[in-house]
């Protein structure tokens, strides 16, 4: 039996209302039927791209050929469209983060289970394949037992200008890349309890909004890491770092280029001090060419278009969806818990 093709609409027509518009033409089994904007510019510019625009969002959720409705404006009118697309009977992918806080959230997956409808939220960056690559060497025990990871983003032109530099529409770098960054945090440490945080946040560009961030968290398992988004650096740094008890790795860039260095004999003798400023050490001496092995990271390949594979296959009960209502509560949780600590300035515990 040939299967039902999802129709697909988009609400919210800018930057990533494009891309979801782009993949809902390219992705086998989903068809964009149209988009909407509150901006009549960017409803023009979807018509003059070929794509119906609807009206209102009204005509749009009244539409019986859209199941499926991706939500891409900003931050604070995300609960009230979802809830509303939700009522009218549609399906929903939401852009990150979800809402803009807890609370929201859990109004929003309350209006789902009334209605009985998939709401989900796009977490493109598990598909990442810098991370997939750091998350693989973590799963396969490659460093060994890894104690330190450090995940970075830094940009030089601070906020981009717009909604992003106002709070009332959930601007700042904590709820642009963090949701990101710590999404892949908690997706990668797993069943991993976190126990601690602490964050500070960074307003050097703009007073209103977090231009960056740094978080550092602890995990019963034994990893500690480290998150950090900057806006205002001018010099790159590596996109990860990790440490392990028998090796480190260092991925420079999304290609994925870097290295992973293995120990095979941790103890080496009679190492030569070595000159390192005004003194002397041992401890911080280069290591024995014969002791360890390098080589280049091997990337994991991967495919963002499986995001909208696995929302499909969901909506035709061929899989459970990636991105669940629990793992969304756990990162809003937690981005709070950000907001919370770099106002005390105080470890929060869990
Ligand atoms: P954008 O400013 O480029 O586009 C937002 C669009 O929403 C604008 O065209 C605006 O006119 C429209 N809009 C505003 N209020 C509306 C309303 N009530 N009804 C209908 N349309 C409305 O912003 P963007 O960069 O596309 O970001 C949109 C969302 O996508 C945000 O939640 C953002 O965090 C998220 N985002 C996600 C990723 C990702 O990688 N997953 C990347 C960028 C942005």
């Amino acid at each position: 039996m040939t299967k039902r093709t999802i129709g697909g609409a988009v609400i919210g027509y800018g930057g990533m209302g494009n891309f979801h518009s782009e993949k809902m033409q390219t992705v086998d089994g989903i068809e964009l039927i149209g988009v909407y904007d509150i901006d009549p510019k960017q409803n023009e510019l979807a018509k003059s791209r070929g794509i119906h625009a609807y009206a209102s969002r009204e005509e749009l959720l009244a539409d019986p050929r859209i199941d499926l409705v991706t939500v891409a404006t900003p931050n604070d009118v995300h609960k009230e469209i979802v809830i509303a697309a939700l009522a009218a009977g549609k399906n929903v992918i939401c852009e990150k983060p979800v809402a803009m806080n807890s609370a929201e959230l859990d109004e929003m997956i309350a209006a789902a289970n009334k209605y009985g409808k998939l709401f989900t939220v796009h977490q493109n960056r598990r598909w990442d394949e810098d991370y997939l690559t750091v998350k693989k060497i973590f799963d396969e025990k490659q460093l060994g037992s890894i104690y330190r990871i450090e995940s970075r983003v830094h940009g030089s032109r601070g906020i981009p200008s717009g909604w992003r530099e106002e709070k009332e529409h959930g601007g700042g770098m904590v709820l642009d890349w963090g949701v990101h960054l710590l999404d892949q945090m908690l997706t990668m440490m797993g069943d991993a309890k976190l126990l601690s945080l602490y964050a500070t946040l960074t307003n050097i560009t703009n007073d209103e909004c977090d231009d960056g961030f740094t978080v550092l968290a602890k995990f019963d398992n034994g990893v500690e890491w480290i998150a950090e988004v900057g806006t205002c650096n001018y010099i790159e740094m590596p996109r990860w770092y990790a440490f392990g008890d028998s090796g480190s790795v260092i991925i420079r860039n999304w290609d994925c280029e870097g290295e992973i260095a293995k120990i095979y004999n941790r103890g080496e003798d009679d190492v030569p001090p070595i000159q390192a400023g005004a003194g002397l050490t041992r401890t911080m001496a280069p290591r024995n060419e014969k002791t360890v092995e390098k080589f280049p990271v091997e990337k994991v390949k991967s495919d963002w278009a499986e995001y909208y594979k696995n929302v499909i296959a969901t909506l035709h009960g061929e899989a459970e969806i990636v991105v669940t209502h629990d793992q969304q509560r756990r990162l809003m949780k937690l981005l709070e818990a950000v907001f919370e600590s770099a106002r005390k300035g105080e470890v929060i515990h869990f």
